[in-house]
């Protein structure tokens, strides 16, 4: 019999009718015989709907008041979850954060997790029951209520399935797997039965929104095998697991598109190493991550600087840099417009050669010219214009084969 966690987001309990297909899912593995443990979000488009009245109420709420108002929304559905198992027989008890043992540090609103005691969940299990946990919360050593960062609830079902070393890891979820691209987009994109942690989280990051980019990185660091798949049907899902890069025969998994990035442009930066390192250093402590970065020599030892931010994060990346700048004694800041982000990424690119030549040879073929560009062992990121994005996805997308 198996010990498994099984996650449920927040589209799939987003009403009564789905909260009881969830609890029908969960009888048919606890009837079996198997201990299930099961970690939901807030129904879809609560959380947001409590920052916004968070909002109404003041510009700059305060963060730890923010956790104890963001942290109802799991409660709620913890409670009807078990409820609704309770209406078809299945004996379950609801568990906040806190009571999972989910020890965080108290940054608010975007808590690590330190460790997890698993709270009395075993104990619970062994007494045949299904335990519903609330994803994306926790609470610190002295009792603080946190949450973790939006899209925690994954983080959640990924280190409960490491604390328990549950068999199985399952994320639910509102599309049924990781595809070579986006489906809606690209129309003959696959469905890809097996990843690795290494590609989901290229792919996370690089604007494939299917996980919260730090719940692979937990899982990576775990070790923790997890399935994604859709709660909606009985589809096979996509396996995430640690992989053998040996094993790897094409190039190339899937292409990634992140539409949010905007172009940010340092001009007539003093040339020199401490004011570029300055720069970085500034937008890190802020905890704003750059990405694509070039470099160019001005006149008269000035240099500029462009490279690329998450557009949600412009306004407080310029904010910080004049700052820098003001500092330095010069330079100018500005926006240079959105860009798209495409990413190609496969492990199998380790072994193979030609990828950036298929790559920019597609890109050429719809007349889309780039000029940041970076790479990583297992990606390679351009950016482009938004208009052409989707051709030049489409086009990306065959000239690696990946299509059906
Ligand atoms: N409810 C939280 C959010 O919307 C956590 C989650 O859904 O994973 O971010
Ligand atoms: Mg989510």
């Amino acid at each position: 019999m198996a010990l498994i966690v099984q996650k449920y987001g927040g589209t799939s309990v987003g009403n009564v009718e789905r909260i009881k297909n969830v609890a029908a899912k969960v009888k048919a593995q606890w009837s079996q015989g198997h201990r299930v443990v099961v970690v939901v979000s807030a129904r879809s488009g609560v959380t947001n709907e409590l920052v916004a009245r968070a909002k109404a109420l003041s510009s700059l709420p305060e963060e730890r008041e923010m956790d104890v108002l963001l942290a109802t929304g799991e409660q709620e559905t913890i409670a009807l979850t078990v409820m609704a198992l309770h209406a078809i027989g299945v004996p379950a008890v609801s568990r906040t954060g806190a009571q999972a043992g989910i020890v965080t540090d108290d940054r608010h609103t975007r808590a690590r997790i330190v460790r997890i005691t698993g709270g009395d969940l075993l104990a619970r299990l062994d007494e045949g029951k299904v335990v519903v946990v609330a994803g994306f919360q926790g609470a610190t050593e002295s009792g603080e209520v946190t949450t973790l960062g939006r899209g925690g609830s994954d983080l959640t079902a990924i280190a409960v399935a490491a604390s328990i070393k549950a068999d199985l890891c399952q994320i639910y979820t509102d599309v049924d797997g990781v595809y070579t691209a986006d489906p809606r987009v690209v129309l003959d994109a696959r469905k890809l039965p097996a990843l690795s942690h290494e590609e989901m989280l290229e792919l996370a990051s690089s604007g494939s929104k299917v996980m919260q980019a730090r719940s692979v990185e937990f899982a990576q660091k775990h070790n923790v095998t997890f399935e994604v798949r859709s709660s909606f049907n009985d589809n096979p899902g996509t396996l995430i697991k640690s992989m053998d890069k040996t094993l790897e025969d094409a190039a190339v998994a899937g292409v990634a598109l992140d539409r949010s990035q905007t172009r940010v442009t340092v001009g007539d930066l003093p040339d020199r190493p401490d004011a570029v390192a300055a720069l970085f250093a500034d937008l890190g402590d802020a905890g704003l991550s750059v990405d694509m970065i070039i470099k160019n020599l001005g006149k008269d030892g000035k240099a500029n600087l462009t490279f690329s931010v998450n557009t949600d994060a412009y306004a407080k990346a310029e904010k910080v840099i004049a700052e820098t700048l003001r500092r330095l004694g010069s330079g100018t800041v500005r926006s240079a417009g959105e860009v798209a982000k495409l990413s190609v990424v496969g492990v199998g690119m380790i072994s193979h050669s030609g990828v950036a030549a298929t790559l920019f040879k597609a890109l050429a073929s719809v007349g889309v010219n780039s000029d940041l560009i970076t790479t990583s062992e297992i990606k390679i990121s351009v950016a482009l214009d938004p208009a052409k994005a989707d051709e030049a996805v489409r086009a990306v997308h065959a000239a690696f084969g990946l299509g059906k």
